[in-house]
């Protein structure tokens, strides 16, 4: 009678290696987290936030529009730190465009700054203007340094939307996606479930 229920403890625990532990084992292993807006997310983007003058420093509702767009998609977006640089002579910076063109010394003098910038992390920095002016953020960056560049004052919903040029997006065609050229149609704008997979491959697409 010992013997048998010994048995069937063991049997339910190798059912529970098995169809439980066992799959989770075989593929890299999410847990979930909460934003602060508490969407429960499988994954997390973090972020440090590097404003060129004190004065640049963004407000929470910049930061906020990034997690009302990314925590429904399940990202976490985690603000790592928030500096200010101290660099007046890196308040205006000029770029080729938005993606394409590649950096220019402007972009490779302000990406030097990667305090506490951790592996597949990105920096987020804040300056006065982007020369051309029509731009209000930019996604290129230098090999190895992730990270994007943002207008102070522009348009909140440009944040996330630089983010996901960084997570390996391209432009939408739709004014209700995130990734839309023009102003958006619907706020907050999403990613689209074929734009979350594509992004969930970037090794910025850490685990909870
Ligand atoms: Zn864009």
């Amino acid at each position: 009678m010992e013997i048998t229920r010994r048995r069937a403890v063991g049997k339910s625990l190798n059912f529970l290696a098995g169809g439980f532990l066992g799959t989770k084992l075989a593929v890299p292993v999410y847990a979930s987290c909460v934003d602060n807006l508490g969407n429960v997310c499988d994954r997390k983007i973090r972020v440090h936030i590097k404003a060129v003058e004190d004065s640049l420093l963004p407000t929470d509702s910049l930061i906020k529009a990034a997690q009302e767009v990314f925590g429904p998609a399940g990202f976490n977006v985690e603000v790592g730190s928030q500096e200010s640089l101290n660099r007046p002579e890196l308040r205006d910076i000029a770029v080729n465009g938005e993606l394409e063109g590649g950096v220019t010394p402007d972009q490779e003098a302000l990406f030097k700054n990667r305090n506490n910038v951790g592996p597949n992390e990105m920096a987020i920095y804040i300056v006065n203007s982007l020369v051309p002016a029509t731009l209000r953020g930019v996604a290129s960056y230098p090999d190895g340094k992730p990270g994007a560049i943002i207008v102070s004052g522009g348009l909140p919903y440009i944040l996330p939307h630089e983010i996901g040029h960084v997570m390996g997006l391209g432009h939408a065609q739709a004014s209700d996606q995130v990734m839309f050229v023009g102003p958006h149609t619907i706020l907050p704008p999403i990613f689209k479930a074929n734009e979350i997979d594509k992004m969930k491959t970037s090794s910025l697409a850490l685990s909870c």
